[in-house]
């Protein structure tokens, strides 16, 4: 079963691109008509259906991006809106236009409205979709517009996700097709904490890559200071994986055999007479009692990890295919 599935091979799908907007007045009148020109494309290269779409999905902007995307919209009905009442952050912005197109297309496209990401991949995309793919991931070619200090943190990233059992896509940040089936998926993960990147590898459906060149924003400036990717990548982390609080257990342990060792040297020294009275017992209390406190809060540790998996109601199975 193949992307047959969801569009018979006689329908062009219809293609939905959402693009999460947070004070991007300067940017969409740039990037709007570059994205109309793809689905043009699409639609004459019988690649996509005539009622392809774009969603601006204004995530409380308090500049006037809302005002450019209705102007936009006056002037091509094929450009839509969504406004959230507030600045919810990028991961929900993108959740939000995602879960309202669900119902309306085959397949959805994310882009950012900066056009840092080749918008042309979209047409690779959409092939690949038709291909059979559920989810085609956009990753970039090189990360030479990057400063070293971006990729390199990236990269470390990366690692450390993994070294915690997390799928992750190298550079692949939020540029992806997903088809109305994986949609309707992401639609039943719970979570409150999004990290999207994290979720899409765990839906396990068919996918794909496509690769691109990532340029300069078209216009406006980044809204992910480093203070906001320190906190996008301890989010990602923490939203995933409970192991941090084994490892404060495991530490605790390691302590409690490192004990040992610590009493033997507090013996000798007891036994040679170097030490000054009171100080074999404080050493073998602070290191004995250090550890013993240790363990107790990876205990505690251990049920609240529990408690996150449990509260996340993620799906316990997704199915993958049926006879
Ligand atoms: N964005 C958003 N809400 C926010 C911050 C950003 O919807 O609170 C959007 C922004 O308009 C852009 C995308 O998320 O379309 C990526 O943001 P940006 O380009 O500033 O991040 P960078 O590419 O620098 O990592
Ligand atoms: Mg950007």
């Amino acid at each position: 079963m193949t992307s047959s599935a969801h569009i018979s091979s006689s329908q062009l799908p219809v293609v939905a691109i959402v693009v999460p907007c947070y004070k991007e007045q300067e940017a969409l009148p740039m990037s709007l008509p570059r994205l109309l020109y793809v689905l043009d494309t699409m639609t004459a290269r019988r690649i996509a259906a005539e009622g392809s779409f774009i969603l601006c999905v204004d995530d409380g902007s308090p500049d006037s991006t809302w005002q450019a995307i209705l102007k936009a919209h006056d002037e091509d009905s094929r450009v839509q809106g969504l406004a959230l009442a507030h600045n919810a952050g990028h991961q929900y912005a993108l959740l939000a236009g995602l879960m309202d197109v669900r119902e309306r297309c085959d397949a959805a496209v994310s882009i950012d409205a900066d056009l840092q990401d080749d918008p042309d991949a979209i047409i690779e995309m959409v092939n690949a979709f038709r291909a059979g793919s559920e989810i085609v991931y956009g990753v970039r070619r090189s990360r030479s517009t990057d400063t070293w200090f971006k990729r390199n943190s990236a990269h470390a990233f990366y690692r450390l996700q993994e070294s915690m059992g997390l799928q992750s896509v190298y550079d692949h940040a939020d540029y992806r097709l997903m088809s109305r089936r994986a949609l309707e998926v992401l639609a039943s993960f719970r979570e409150q904490n999004l990290f999207l990147r994290g979720i899409i590898p765990l839906i396990g459906l068919n996918t794909a890559t496509v690769y691109y060149d990532r340029n300069e924003r078209v216009a406006g400036e980044s809204k992910y200071p480093l203070k906001k990717m320190l906190a996008f990548s301890i989010d990602g982390i923490t939203s995933f994986s409970a192991k941090p609080l084994r490892w404060i257990f495991l530490t605790g342990l390691g302590l409690l055999i490192a004990d040992v060792a610590v009493a033997l040297y507090v013996f000798c020294s007891l036994l040679r007479g170097d030490t000054m009275s009171g100080w074999s017992s404080i050493m073998l209390s602070v290191w004995f009692l250090g550890s013993l406190l240790l363990m107790a809060v990876g205990v505690v540790g251990e049920y609240i990890g529990k408690i996150f998996t449990e509260v996340k109601g993620r799906p316990r199975f997704i199915v993958r295919e049926h006879t």
